[in-house]
């Protein structure tokens, strides 16, 4: 029998054990972050088993970030895609939101 140490176990899942699939391991990370590698970094995001992980994980860090302050390639997408893909999905909320209230007044209408 063992004796409580009070640490952690390492059987305990973490936020980050999807990082230890990335296919970004072993390249350069300039190619995320030089700006110039663009492409070669998407390439390489493109084929990544933990792409949509990675993209959820960098829009979460970033969801109160300017523009301005993003930088790299996460799940594939520039900091422009991302602030696109944010814009989207606002406006895809904002939607449905308008649409549940419009079917919420018919409803009292009727
Ligand atoms: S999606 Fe790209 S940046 Fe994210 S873990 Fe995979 S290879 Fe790395």
């Amino acid at each position: 029998m063992t004796g409580y140490t009070g640490q952690t176990p390492d059987t305990l899942a973490r936020d980050t054990d999807w990082m230890d699939d990335a296919d970004c391991q072993g390249y350069d990370p300039d190619l995320w972050f030089d700006g110039i590698s663009v492409f070669e970094a998407q390439r390489v995001c493109a084929g990544c088993v933990v792409r949509l992980t990675c993209l959820e994980h960098a829009m979460e860090s970033e969801a109160s970030t300017s523009l301005y302050s993003r930088y790299g390639i996460f799940g594939g997408l520039t900091p422009g895609e991302r602030v696109a893909l944010r814009r989207a999905r606002q406006n895809a909320a904002r939607s449905a939101r308008r649409r549940a209230r419009l079917h919420q007044l018919r409803l009292e209408a009727a």
